[in-house]
């Protein structure tokens, strides 16, 4: 069979890949082997900006199916009809490490999908955690810092992240769940998606609703122990990245069932918790589950850089009939995305294939920037308003008015002195005898390295949220 012809990036026939033009047998290389400079170049800068968190994923293609009507909560086109389709990629992470980082740490998980929908993609950008560790922005940048290196030792530390949590209450609830068994998930597979923050819904009448998102694995939940995560990240680093690529390799389609919860628009102002708050549930006896649909992974990428590593996600990407709550970490976080993708991929990251709508075309007059692909709008008319056929805004799109209202100023939430401790009681009086046992022996693992001065605070924070919590763990702490 005859071989394809390689060639330069210019499509130049290539005589040699294998030796350098030099002047004479031991003389030195030419400058004008350009196909030598452009081989080296290029590898050069074969490597863009990692992503500051989220950056370890493995990730695949699936598809998602409705199975029950909700049509009368919304009227998001991938959810019009039972039995409905929509080509999904998926992106699994976690969230501290770098790019080359053991995937069986103790760590949240990203839970990302874009669904390619008629009327653009969604973007449903979660993790395997159904809260957060903070809920404003401005805290953000400070506590993903307590989960890197340390600036002196380039080393991970537990102190920072004691000491921050130490002092952000609110972050006891997240703290429970990463040092719970779902701290370290046995695989993709085997641990459940959240979209964590309050969105809404919007139907056909243009009422909206409150909801929060649910994938639950149809695998079951299955959890790592600690000792044998420690001995998988020496050993086999990339174990939850190939175990998902040889899942679907072999036809073991992992699969979620998506349920939502809703909550009627005016029940918010009078809910007993803040229903936007990122660092509580909204309890199942509240506001049950409602199955929507089943997510199956069934298709793994050709070329993990492409489809990947250049795979952007924003919670910003709502389609109609989904849109954004006051919950103020979602508000940063639809700016937040984009912005990092504009800087890592460029401001034209969109037109990446994988990250083009499918069934529908983006039509605006954006142009031009660095590495605009496709034709660029072509001869079109760049203007609006303009007499020449332009693309044009519609306002059956519009959202119903949100009612707002109070004073501009920088509001620290407090409902109730015991708001931040409720919550990460229900789950450790809900966890199994022995699963509080780790949970209190994970905790003093790493709080043990930690100055007594911030033990003594965790230990009264855990002892608030349930008496038995704050003494196991203080327990624990006394044993070398
Ligand atoms: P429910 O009894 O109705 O729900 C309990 C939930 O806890 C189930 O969804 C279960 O998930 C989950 N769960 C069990 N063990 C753990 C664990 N080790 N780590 C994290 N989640 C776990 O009670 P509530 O709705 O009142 O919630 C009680 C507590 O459960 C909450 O404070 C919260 O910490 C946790 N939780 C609640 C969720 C919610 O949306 N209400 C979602 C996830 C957790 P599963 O059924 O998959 O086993």
């Amino acid at each position: 069979m005859k071989k394809k012809q390689l060639t330069t990036a210019a499509g130049i026939p290539v005589d040699d890949n294998q030796t350098s033009l030099t002047a004479g047998e031991r003389g030195p290389t030419l400058l004008q082997d350009h196909y030598l400079l452009e081989k080296l170049a290029h590898f050069n800068r074969e490597r863009i900006p990692e992503r500051v968190v989220h950056a370890k994923a493995a990730g695949a293609h699936g598809v998602f199916t409705v199975t029950q009507d909700i049509t009368k909560f919304t009227k998001a086109k991938l959810f019009s009809k039972v039995g409905k389709k929509t080509e999904v990629l998926g992106r699994f992470s976690t969230v501290a490490g770098e790019k080359g980082s053991a995937d069986t740490v103790r760590d949240v998980r990203g839970f990302a999908l874009k669904f390619y929908t008629e009327e653009g993609n969604w973007d449903m950008v979660g993790n395997n955690t159904p809260t957060f560790f903070i809920r404003d922005a401005m805290k953000f940048p400070d506590f993903i810092h307590t989960q890197k290196r340390d600036p002196q030792t380039n080393v991970k530390a537990d102190t920072p992240q004691w000491d921050f949590w130490s002092q952000v209450p609110e972050s006891l609830h997240q703290v429970t769940i990463l040092f719970s068994d779902r701290g370290i998930p046995a695989g993709i597979p085997y641990m459940n998606g959240y979209g964590s923050h309050t969105y809404s819904f919007i139907n056909a009448k243009n009422e909206r609703y409150w909801v929060k998102f649910h994938f639950k694995t149809r695998q079951g939940i299955k959890c790592l122990m600690q000792d044998q995560a420690d001995k998988l990240a020496g050993v086999d680093a990339d174990y939850h990245t190939h175990q998902l690529f040889d899942a679907i390799e072999n036809g073991d389609y992992p699969s979620w069932t998506f349920s939502v919860q809703i909550m009627p628009e005016l029940d918010a102002e009078n809910y007993r918790w803040n229903p936007f708050d990122l660092t509580k549930v909204w309890p199942h006896g509240d506001y049950p589950l409602i199955e929507v649909g089943v997510l199956e992974m069934n298709k793994n990428p050709q070329n993990y850089f492409a489809e990947i590593e250049q795979a952007a996600f924003s919670p910003g990407n709502v389609v109609p009939g989904i849109s954004f709550s006051p919950c103020k970490m979602l508000q940063a976080r639809v700016v937040s995305y984009a912005d990092a993708h504009r800087y890592r991929l460029g401001v034209n990251y969109e037109q990446l294939p994988v990250n083009c709508p499918h069934a529908a075309k983006a039509a605006n007059y954006e142009r031009d920037g660095k590495m605009r692909f496709g034709d660029n709008g072509g001869a079109s008319v760049n203007y609006e308003p303009n007499s020449f056929d332009g693309p044009v805004a519609d306002k059956k799109y519009a959202e119903p008015p949100l009612k707002i209202s109070g004073d501009a100023a920088r509001y620290e939430q407090k409902r109730g002195v015991d708001d931040d401790y409720v919550q990460p009681g229900n789950l450790y009086r809900l966890m199994p005898g022995d699963e509080q046992q780790r949970l209190v022996e994970n905790i003093a693992r790493s709080l043990r390295n930690v100055p007594k001065e911030i033990q003594d605070k965790m230990v009264e924070h855990f002892g608030r949220a349930d008496k038995a919590y704050g003494k196991g763990v203080a327990r624990e702490l006394k044993k070398k």
